[in-house]
């Protein structure tokens, strides 16, 4: 898992999603993106101010589901 400080705010925003590969490598998925055309599938990291960010309020930092990427 990325430290919270060099995710930035996606990892505390209800919109995220955490995707990794079968080499260990994890990355950001900003759910938003896909309807919000201002935002980035794969935001560059850390994102620091976000005009989608939602508090996630059952949020602790840990990420979200975890998702295959291939
Ligand atoms: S809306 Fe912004 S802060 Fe939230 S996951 Fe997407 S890029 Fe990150």
């Amino acid at each position: 898992m990325l430290d919270s400080h060099r995710v930035g705010l996606c990892v505390r925003c209800v919109h995220h999603r955490v995707t990794g590969n079968r080499r260990g490598s994890q990355f950001y998925l900003c759910g938003l993106a896909m309807t919000d055309p201002r935002l980035r599938k794969y935001p560059r990291l850390p994102v620091l101010r976000c005009e989608g960010f939602e508090l996630d309020e059952q949020s602790n930092d840990q990420g979200r589901g975890n998702e295959s990427h291939e």
